[in-house]
């Protein structure tokens, strides 16, 4: 039997306007995505079968696109139904949801002007980023050799294929250590987040979470800066060095596939899995459901 792949599952898939078989949705060697990088997507969770934050998401795709000069032939509203339909066709209540644009094949040299533009979404079942277990005892997180690079180096806030390469190399690295992800600091030595996730730190009952000014100011991140501040709790946006850790308390990732995941140790640096991360888990966990607290 053919080991399991995502390229080999039941199910539809919605490629270029329409629903076609899982096993269908191919591309040719010869894309550019695939040679230069030139690809956007997203990441989006449904639960109880709806999509938290669709248009948010949508809304970053098309900006994602726009950046690396790509225009996405369908409609936002297109792309939102596709989304929503696709859960329906699978048979999926609570599941991770994967948009995608990229570059075809017209050119393949660098310069990709007359390249068509294609689009694709596919939706499986996702359960946890994390081990439950370790989500519980809050994760290990190994400090990364690599850095975020600055915004005049590439488009930082363009959730761009070629942005994730430096996250998988770093992502390998911590876990052939042992470790369960990897914090980045940015080409200035600042704290700037995981490699598919946000950073928060508590100190004092107060939130501290690095500027995105060169990373992906996540959609979860602003959702949990929300919920703090209707919890009183005072949120602080702000260049964070590396050194500081030592004063912090609590800290925690947040993102769509991530939620929001406590951390017990980052490099030499440790922390509580205390009550202002675990109310924040739970507030959030809440509201994806459509639930309050
Ligand atoms: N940073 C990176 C590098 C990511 O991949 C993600 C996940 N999309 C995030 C942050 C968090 O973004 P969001 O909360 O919008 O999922």
């Amino acid at each position: 039997m053919a080991a399991a792949s995502f390229d080999n599952m039941d199910g539809k898939i919605w490629m270029d306007g329409e629903f076609v078989e899982w096993t269908d949705a191919q591309v040719h060697v010869l894309t550019h995505a695939m040679h230069y990088g030139s690809s956007v997507f997203e990441g989006q969770r449904a639960y109880n079968g709806k999509i938290f934050k669709l248009e948010e998401h949508t809304d970053r795709l098309f900006a994602s696109a726009d950046i690396l000069g790509m225009k996405i032939t369908q409609t936002k509203q297109e792309v939102n139904d596709a989304c929503n339909k696709l859960l329906e066709i699978n048979n999926l209540v609570d599941a991770y949801c994967r948009p995608v644009v990229w570059r075809g094949s017209e050119m393949m040299g660098v310069a990709a002007q007359k390249n068509t533009i294609h689009a694709a979404v596919a939706v499986w079942e996702w359960p946890s980023y994390f081990s439950p277990e370790a989500r519980l005892k809050g994760l290990r997180l190994e400090i990364s050799k690599w850095r975020r690079p600055a915004p005049d180096t590439i488009p930082t806030n363009a959730k761009a294929a070629g942005l994730y390469m430096i996250c998988t190399l770093s992502k390998h690295a911590a876990e052939a250590n042992g470790y369960d992800d990897s914090l980045m600091f940015d080409y200035r030595g600042q704290i700037a987040e995981a490699t598919g996730a946000n950073i928060f730190f508590v100190k004092d009952g107060e939130l501290h979470t690095p500027t995105p000014d060169c990373f992906l100011d996540g959609i979860t991140r602003r959702t949990v800066i929300d919920l703090a501040k209707k919890r009183g709790i005072n949120v602080i946006e702000r260049a964070i060095m590396p050194e500081e850790m030592a004063d912090f308390e609590q800290a925690f990732l947040t993102g769509t596939a991530a939620e929001v995941t406590p951390l017990a140790e980052i490099g030499d640096y440790n922390f509580e899995v205390g009550n202002i991360t675990k109310e924040l888990m739970l507030d959030y966990d809440a509201l994806v459901r459509g639930e309050t607290r």
